[in-house]
């Protein structure tokens, strides 16, 4: 038996809204273990979670419907580096930064790098279809998979795809269970891409007056035919919740910073880092510079990447959101969620991958003031219906879970949601993996 305090661990996820205790939490480490447990589960009709680190931000391991917690983090094998192929094979409760230590051994460079990398599990992060700031340049979790082993609800271990980039064999099935947040099957093992490391590595700093304006400097920038490796952006408040949390000596007085990131050969890095330094000067930046060295750059991207972990330690209850716009609608969204702001008297912070369109507005409040939450509650869905009119997107990276599902009609045809309902009755006909996700049930 699981003892009570162990369970309440896995009530959670990594967003402040829902909780929801497990009956029994279970650590399988075979496939064979998995196929068993996904037996006796559809035989009893009990509804099984599967989870990773629990790191995810839309409510997807929460076990809102209890039965059993399958936590896959003992199945923590690397178990091929095939360097000839540029492949790997893994179990997916390795966690993604076990995995990247291991490949910079041999010169090997797997791009995806969600900003949870130091927990979060690759099983995790295919099943959310995870990016990070590399997605820019280099694309997300479902660009990288070739192939996976699943375990069905009805216990079926199957192999799915292969070990070659290009695989036209039927329907694209592991691509079906990327993103699909534990609700098809449960994946144990999975064949990724890799590319070699690019030589070399600049970052450049650009700070400006306002988002806004930073966010027009992502589009010139792109515009301007550079492609960098990534480009974050951070507002006035994060930069400042930073700098009390970890101080890096971020510029406290700037309303945003763009962090960018080229790589590739020196010259080409060299003569990128000019251009983009350039573009953001034409922008309107009223600083923009090189890192000085590694160390420096280092800080920075330290600094990015405690960002969320700021956001969620200044307020009871954050809806971080995950909105992504067509690149050349950046800025009218920063500008339309400040005009939601002010709207509602919220205070809703800025961060994101700008650089592929992807912006986590995050707005502060406490459950507990409903006044307040019903307001906050409010301007969220005013987010989610700018994003959508600017042809955008409600999760970029996120996945929908429990957080977002309620939008799922105005994101998606009638028609398109009956297909997912059809995919899904497909692989889990007695819907035991991960039930209440994704969608509304029909009323
Ligand atoms: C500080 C912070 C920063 C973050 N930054 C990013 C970011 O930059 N980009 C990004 O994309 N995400 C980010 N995230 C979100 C999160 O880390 C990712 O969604 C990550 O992929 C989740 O991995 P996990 O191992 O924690 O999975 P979990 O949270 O445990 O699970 C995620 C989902 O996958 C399912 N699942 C887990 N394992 C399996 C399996 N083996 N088979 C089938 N289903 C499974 C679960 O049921 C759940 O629906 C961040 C989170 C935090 C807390």
């Amino acid at each position: 038996m699981t003892a009570p305090l162990d369970l309440a661990s896995y009530a959670f996820d990594g967003t402040t809204s829902w909780q929801s205790k497990p009956d029994v939490v279970v650590f399988p480490t075979t496939a064979e273990q998995v196929s068993q447990i996904m037996k006796l589960a559809t035989a009893q009709k009990i509804p099984v979670t599967p989870r990773g680190a629990g790191s995810n931000l839309s409510g997807g391991s929460v076990p809102v419907s209890a039965g059993i917690v399958l936590c896959m983090t003992r199945m923590n094998k690397i178990l091929k580096i095939d360097a000839d192929s540029f492949t790997v094979t893994t179990e997916v409760g390795v966690v993604l930064n076990d995995l990247n230590l291991e490949l910079t051994k041999q010169n090997l460079f797997f791009p995806p790098d969600p900003q949870s990398f130091l927990a979060a599990t690759i099983g995790g992060c295919v099943s959310e279809n995870a990016g990070g700031p590399y997605a820019v340049k280099y694309g997300v979790f479902k660009h990288y998979l070739l192939g996976l082993t699943a375990v069905l609800p009805n216990g079926a271990i199957v192999k799915l795809g292969g070990n070659t980039v290009k695989n036209v064999t039927g329907y694209d099935l592991p691509q079906i269970l990327c993103g699909s947040e534990g609700t098809l099957a449960v994946i144990t093992q999975v064949t990724l891409r890799l590319l070699p490391l690019p030589p070399s590595h600049r970052t450049v700093v650009a700070v400006f007056d306002k988002v806004v304006t930073s966010g027009q400097a992502v589009h010139k920038v792109l515009t301007a035919g550079i492609l960098p490796a990534k480009i974050e952006m951070m507002d006035n408040w994060v930069i400042r919740r930073i700098e009390e949390t970890t101080p890096l000596g971020l510029p406290l007085d700037a309303g945003s910073m763009l962090l960018f990131e080229l790589d590739g050969t020196q010259s080409a890095v060299d003569k990128d880092v000019e251009s983009v330094i350039k573009s953001c000067q034409q922008a309107g930046a009223i600083n923009v510079r090189a890192a000085k060295d590694a160390g420096e750059a280092a800080n920075f991207w330290t600094a990015r990447r405690a960002g969320f972990s700021a956001i969620y330690g200044a307020s009871p209850n954050i809806f971080a959101e995950d909105v992504t716009v067509p690149i050349s609608h950046i800025a009218d969204l920063i500008d339309k969620v400040q005009q939601i702001a002010k709207k509602y008297d919220l205070t809703i912070v800025i961060i994101g991958h700008a650089g592929d369109g992807n912006l986590h507005p995050s707005v502060l409040t406490d459950k507990k003031n409903a006044e307040h939450y019903a307001r906050a509650e409010k301007a969220v869905d005013e987010i989610f219906l700018a994003a959508l009119e600017y042809g955008g997107a409600i999760s970029g990276e996120h996945g929908i879970g429990l957080e977002k599902k309620r939008f799922m009609k105005q994101a998606m045809q009638p028609e398109a949601i009956d297909l997912l309902r059809g995919i899904k009755k497909v692989f889990d006909p007695d819907n035991i993996l991960n039930p209440g996700k994704i969608w509304e049930e029909k009323s």
